[in-house]
């Protein structure tokens, strides 16, 4: 009988001792608080680290975000500059082609000028020769021209007068006579007279 109440005893300790250990392992008041501090600072560090992390995300994509539209900004100014650039090609190779047909243009007046001035060259020329050609021949067809002269022979002193001799009026008609030489010239004229032996007049040769 004694030993049964011993037993008896002995689970009841054993009984209480599990029901403590039990109620304590729920109620570690202090420890657990801390530890749930811990946790609760761990987790507060990993919020604060999520937001940090979250803001630096947030930060990382505005940064992004700005990059991008700089780029953008950038991508639609080059856009924008891009017709600008153009149109001032065009123009610049508007001026250029302008410039090139002036100057071609220019290049053609002074090649036509210069024919134009050659060839009033040349017919001036061809004018100047056609004049001289033309006063040549009629220089060549007066000297090839035959005149008549008309002297007046004194027989009796063979002298020969022209004319209009002062000393014609006071010969002796015995003496006079006329004579009607065919010459290109007077002097050839002359050359023939004294050639039949007369010599000219005194007064007529003053
Ligand atoms: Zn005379």
């Amino acid at each position: 009988m004694k030993r049964s109440v011993k037993e008896a005893f002995t689970l009841f300790l054993v009984f209480v001792m599990c029901l403590f250990t039990v109620t304590g392992c729920s109620s570690k008041t202090p420890e657990s608080s801390t530890e749930n501090s811990v946790v609760q600072s761990t987790s507060d560090t990993n919020k604060k680290t999520k937001q940090s992390t979250d803001e630096s995300t947030n930060l990382s994509e505005k940064s992004g975000q700005q990059e991008q539209s700089k780029l953008k900004e950038e991508s639609r100014l080059k856009e924008q500059s891009r017709p600008q650039e153009q149109s001032k090609l065009q123009e610049q190779s508007r001026l250029q082609e302008q410039s090139r047909l002036q100057e071609q243009s220019r290049l053609q007046e002074q090649s036509r000028l210069q024919e134009q001035s050659k060839l009033q060259e040349q017919s001036r020329l061809q004018e100047q020769s056609r004049l001289q050609e033309q006063s040549r021949l009629q220089e060549q067809s007066k000297a090839q021209e035959v005149h008549s002269y008309e002297f007046i022979l004194n027989t009796k002193t063979n002298v020969y007068h022209l004319h209009e001799c002062t000393a014609v009026k006071k010969m002796n008609l015995e003496n006079k006579s006329h004579i009607t030489i065919k010459a290109k010239t007077k002097q050839e004229a002359c050359q023939q007279i004294e050639a039949q032996g007369y010599h000219v007049c005194g007064i007529c040769t003053r």
